[in-house]
């Protein structure tokens, strides 16, 4: 309804003097227009006030189109609606710096971003654990796009369990067209509310980056229609752009295939399946979840059995936790940046932050 509004009164005919006066008393507005509405119909019969008060209605929809808009949850996302907004505007980014979107806490400027913003785009609530009281809570003029859910995104379920198993990888060869995907698309769907959780690190496959793109140009384009045709050009452009990126990535990657590796935290499942490369497993499951000393001392173990050659902290996880854990071992350190922290916000962080991957992955593994 009030989206519908929107599209009437970006045509501008509507901006009347009355309509501002009321576009200013915010407070109590739609309750303002029904009861308006309501003491219109009684003496003017229903069609004209429906008219009129759409016309209130719409004051505050063409400021809007004026400026659009728009906030992005981390970089990654954020770097690609940038890309397809392109001139139309600049996104606003919320978990800037080098903060994690797995420990971020909402500061009031961040809950008042999100309120005024006409689309606001996350990843899910799996790895932004903060939108999900807000998302619940914001005004029904804010479209939340949940961009996980974007078709042809492929959705693996969250690694559980002895991260250091020996695990069959034996199909992930053919992961592209195989059947297991959809199997574990459906699953991670319809078990959304049971037990299993989404590996909410969906970014780090640059296929996933182009689904995420034409739903970001979608949205985009519903919330402000003028702009569908420089919305869908950016978007064509932008997934070129991955596309030549996960190509470059791929030859890279081609010199470290088959070496072995630990991870902080499991971040990494899109990237590896994706480039064709496999963890031995993470330090840590979720960054949030501190390894007891017994873990550790396990963990040092299993990188001496297994010939681990590298293994990689994170820079906005500043611990002792990697050097704990290789002491004795042979493995060197090396850092990885799976979320971005070390990354300049703008739309050239997916690709930096991509290409810093493959840098710190061959830095480490190729020597
Ligand atoms: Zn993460």
């Amino acid at each position: 309804m009030w989206h519908k509004l929107d599209v009437i009164l970006s045509t501008g005919k509507f901006g009347t003097q009355e309509g501002k006066r009321l576009a200013l008393a915010q407070s109590g507005f739609r309750s303002e227009i029904r009861s308006l509405f309501k003491s219109l119909a009684g003496s003017f019969g229903r069609a004209a006030a429906i008219g009129l008060a759409s016309a209130l209605v719409a004051v505050p929809g063409t400021a809007r189109a004026e400026e659009l808009n728009v906030v992005a949850t981390i970089k990654s996302i954020h770097s690609l609606v940038a890309q397809v907004m392109g001139d139309v505007g600049a996104p606003r980014l919320l978990v800037g710096g080098a903060a994690s979107p797995h420990t971020y806490s909402m500061k009031p400027s961040d809950a008042r971003a999100l309120n005024a913003a006409r689309v606001v785009f996350r990843v899910s609530e799996e790895i932004e654990p903060f939108t999900r009281k807000i998302v619940a809570s914001l005004p029904k003029s804010v479209s939340v796009v949940t961009l996980a859910d974007a078709p042809g995104l492929k959705l693996l379920d969250k690694r559980t369990g002895d991260t250091f198993e020996a695990h069959d990888h034996g199909d992930h060869g053919h992961h592209d067209h195989g059947h297991k995907d959809h199997a574990h698309k459906d699953h991670g769907h319809a078990d959304h509310d049971g037990g299993t959780v989404r590996d909410g690190h969906v970014w780090l496959d640059p296929e996933n980056a182009a689904a995420m793109v034409r739903e970001i140009a979608r949205a985009l384009s519903e919330a402000a229609p003028e702009h569908t045709a420089t919305f869908k050009d950016n978007a064509d452009k932008a997934i070129v752009g991955i596309d030549v990126l996960a190509k470059e990535i791929e030859a890279e990657l081609a010199a470290v295939k088959g070496k072995s590796f630990v991870v902080f935290h499991d971040a990494y499942q899109y990237f590896e399946q994706r480039f064709g490369l496999t963890a031995a497993g993470a330090i840590t499951v979720s960054p949030e979840v501190q390894p007891s000393a017994k873990r550790l001392s396990e963990i040092r173990g299993q990188i001496k059995a297994l010939g681990v050659a590298c293994v990689f902290a994170e820079p906005q996880f500043k611990s002792k936790l990697v050097a704990t854990v290789i002491e004795g071992t042979g493995a060197k350190a090396g850092t990885l940046d799976p979320e971005g922290a070390a990354v300049e916000p703008g739309d050239g962080a997916y690709a930096a932050l991509l290409r810093n991957l493959a840098q710190g992955l061959t830095s480490c593994l190729g020597t």
